[in-house]
């Protein structure tokens, strides 16, 4: 029979039992031993319930108290000097020194740089290297783990991140060239193989997602000289794995490597399946990633089946794994704690552990089983009766978006028109002041929303506590002199979640969690039906505000790409489909905001940049519709209203023309930590529309000496237009303190100031 495995699970458990343990650590109420021994259980009871969920072999090495690329610098001494003296202290201080930074005992040291895992919502810590430098096998976690796994009665495969992937993932601090480095690497790689085979592991996964990349000619050179040596080390026989997309012109590659087993997507890729049949040599394991460790959808039998058939009378079932196409860390744990949740959705839903059922079903389908055969077909049953489930379908939507012209996504004028036309109706002074949105969210805000939520507070009272925090910041706003005010978003408790609640078409997880980096988890909502505004969202907090001032309140709404980005997307209609609906629903928003007298309308779109695609031929299909999107929330609006966008963690270099086809009338993006280098790509291309280039930078506690916001603010004046330029924060206030928020945003506009009396 076919074997059922997967290549990592989540980490953090169920109720995020390790982001707790961690948290407690760090705050030094448990040991390290404490913390081990959650570490231990979470290992135990995720291979107990994937065993009990059908798989034959379980991954070991894929958990990680903080991040596997962290685990993989730290196994292979690649450990920055300046840490070296927190490891004295302890083991896990270092390596929590390198993931957190360290400011203690003497030291002030920061974290290492953290960057987005291919393109899931996920953070790793980027190794910092340097030519040169030497290697060694300086641990023994992998080894360890698959000795808990053995010790307990599991067959375990030992996961590792691929030396190639590695030395790709990290930057060297000299400019030097990272695969330079390989030689000095693959001595370290081929000891712990050894080691790995000495304990008896029959196989080792080395993961190497770079290939699913654009690699060039030295890319592809390091692996084919690292997997030439890593074969001959006497290790245990060599998976390699590739996931997040189709190896393309990679295969022959990958294919030609000396390696006895290849894991490839069939989610995201199903259609290299025979290529990749035809490229295996006649020993080769081919391990089918054929369920999607992605998203939260049961799969397709219609679609899975033929697949699989096809590689089972290709393979025999001795050659054929089956596995979700990742990692599973990408969702969440087990879909039976959403009790909650409407029977008919969770139907169609499956977490980690349902998504190992599902594979242990295609197996002992394939094995002849006709219970499993009947599951399956039943399972198809109800997927093809889903469309007809009431609100995956709203035919209002579907009419809308059939009849779309063009002319949708345009303003009525050019940028140039639009801009005299807002001069005279805003009539703001020269390098106007604004904040990004919000303002902060006080522990009586966070403790007014438990309560109204757990229904100890009336709707009444809620919101009248809204409203006063809605006045006080007006008034605070007003009283310093800003010029385009915010109402500080007290109602929202996270930008996605907000508008997600008040569309149809959208539901909520009770214990979804995702861990994005380290201890932190995400539980992005899922997108199940078509995208319908039921009723306007914010037209009534932002009238509100309206009504107590005279200066222009900036409405503010979430954009449709970050909407789309920060969910888990239904997967029965294209991604793009589902962003335009959300664009539809958006705009009517826009449209109402107008009609209430909201003359300025900021529309955040963070996430846009972050959903560039892994290969670069498919970014200008990605941004095309991206920008359309934006454009058709945008787009409705009369000459004079005056649209923003916010856009922060964004590099714009390769981006830019995409951004100015947005055609905002003003961006805000962030600059104040990169000293205005982010800036360049805008003076590069001659960004005509405002921008704001934050000059306070909100990450950080302290408050801006307002010389340093002076001299970011006449560094954007030397390669930027007076006219074009606004002054703001890098991105909203919400995690910050008011005593900070008030002496800064006093700074801000102080500075202002001080430069229109220079102009
Ligand atoms: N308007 C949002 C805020 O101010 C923007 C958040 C973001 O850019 N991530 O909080
Ligand atoms: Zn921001």
């Amino acid at each position: 029979m076919s074997q059922v495995t997967y290549s990592g699970f989540p980490r953090i458990g169920l109720k995020r039992e390790l982001k707790r343990a961690l948290e407690a650590h760090w705050r030094g109420e448990i040991s390290a031993d404490a913390l081990q021994d959650t570490a231990r259980e979470l290992r135990q009871r995720h291979w107990q319930l994937a065993c009990a969920a059908g798989a034959d072999v379980v991954p070991c090495n894929d958990f990680s108290l903080y991040d596997h690329v962290l685990d993989t610098a730290v196994l292979f001494d690649a450990i920055p000097e300046r840490y070296r003296p927190v490891f004295e202290l302890g083991h896990l201080d270092g390596y929590f020194a390198m993931a957190r930074g360290h400011k203690r005992d003497g030291h002030d040291l920061h974290a290492l740089e953290m960057t987005k895992w291919f393109d899931t919502n996920y953070h790793y810590l980027v190794p910092e290297l340097q030519a040169g430098q030497s290697f060694r096998l300086a641990g023994d976690k992998p080894l360890a783990e698959l000795l808990q796994a053995r010790a307990l009665g599991y067959r375990a495969r030992p996961v590792l991140l691929g030396p190639v992937s590695f030395l790709l993932l990290s930057k060297t601090v000299d400019g030097s060239d990272r695969l330079a480095l390989l030689d000095a690497l693959l001595p370290a790689y081929a000891e712990l193989l050894g080691k790995l085979a000495e304990a008896d592991a029959d196989w080792v996964q080395l993961d190497e997602p770079c290939l699913v990349l654009d690699l060039d000619d030295a890319a592809r050179a390091a692996c084919r000289r690292a997997y030439a040596v890593l074969s001959a080390a006497n290790g245990p026989r060599i998976l390699l794995a590739s996931y997040f997309g189709p190896l393309g012109d990679n295969l022959s590659l990958a294919a030609s490597l000396p390696v006895d087993g290849l894991h490839v997507d069939l989610v995201r890729a199903p259609g290299q399946l025979d290529a990749v049949l035809d490229a295996l040599s006649p020993t080769q394991v081919l391990s089918a990633g054929v369920i999607d460790g992605r998203n939260i959808w049961r799969s397709q039998p219609d679609k899975v089946l033929p697949l699989l058939r096809k590689a089972q009378s290709r393979l025999g079932d001795a050659r054929l794994w089956l596995a979700p196409s990742c990692s599973l860390q990408h969702v969440p744990i087990d879909l039976q704690a959403e009790t909650a949740l409407d029977p008919a959705r969770r139907a169609s839903m499956a977490f980690a552990r349902q998504k190992i059922e599902e594979l242990r079903i295609y197996a002992d389908a394939l094995a002849g089983q006709s219970e499993a055969a009947a599951a399956l077909a039943a399972q198809q049953t109800l997927w093809d009766g889903q469309a007809q489930s009431e609100g995956v379908v709203d035919a209002g939507v579907r009419a809308r978006l059939r009849n779309l012209s063009p002319q949708i996504a345009l303003r009525r004028s050019s940028y140039a028109t639009r801009r005299a036309a807002q001069a005279e109706a805003l009539n703001l002074p020269p390098l106007p002041t604004t904040t990004i949105g919000s303002f902060p969210q006080t522990d009586d805000l966070r403790k007014a929303r438990a309560a109204h939520r757990a229904g100890k507070l009336s709707d009444l009272a809620y919101d009248d506590g809204l409203k006063s925090e809605i006045a006080r910041v007006v008034r605070f706003q007003e009283a310093i002199g800003l010029d385009v005010l915010v109402h500080g978003e007290p109602e929202r408790n996270d930008m996605v979640e907000y508008f997600g609640e008040q569309l149809d078409g959208y539901l909520f997880t009770r214990l979804g969690w995702v861990q994005s980096y380290g201890s932190r988890c995400v539980k992005p909502p899922v997108i199940w039906g078509d995208i319908v505004r039921p009723a306007p969202m914010t037209v009534a907090w932002s009238s509100y505000a309206q009504s107590l001032t005279d200066k222009p309140m900036k409405g503010m709404l979430t954009g449709p790409v970050t909407m789309l980005q920060w969910s888990f997307v239904r997967d029965d209609l294209p991604r793009e489909t589902v962003c335009r609906q959300i664009a539809l629903a958006l705009r009517d928003e826009v449209h109402d905001l107008e009609g209430a007298g909201i003359k300025v309308i900021q529309i955040d779109e963070p996430a846009l940049r972050e959903g560039l695609p892994l290969r670069h031929a498919d970014w200008a299909h990605y941004l095309a519709w991206a920008v359309e999107c934006f454009r058709i929330t945008a787009g409705g609006v009369r000459d004079t209203t005056q649209i923003h966008t916010h856009m922060c963690y964004s590099e714009f270099n390769d981006i830019i023309e995409a951004v100015a086809a947005m055609d905002a009338d003003v961006i805000s993006i962030e600059t104040s930590r990169s000293r205005m280098e982010l800036l360049d790509a805008f003076v590069r291309f001659r960004y005509p529309n405002g921008i704001g280039p934050g000059v306070y930078d909100i990450h950080s506690p302290r408050v801006p000496d307002p010389a340093e916001m002076l001299d970011l603010l006449r560094k954007a004046l030397d390669v930027l237009s007076v006219d074009q330029l606004w002054v703001n924060p890098d991105c909203g206030l919400k995690t910050r303190g008011w005593p900070e928020v008030e002496a800064a945003l006093r700074g801000m506009v102080g500075c202002a100031k001080q430069l229109r009396s220079e102009l």
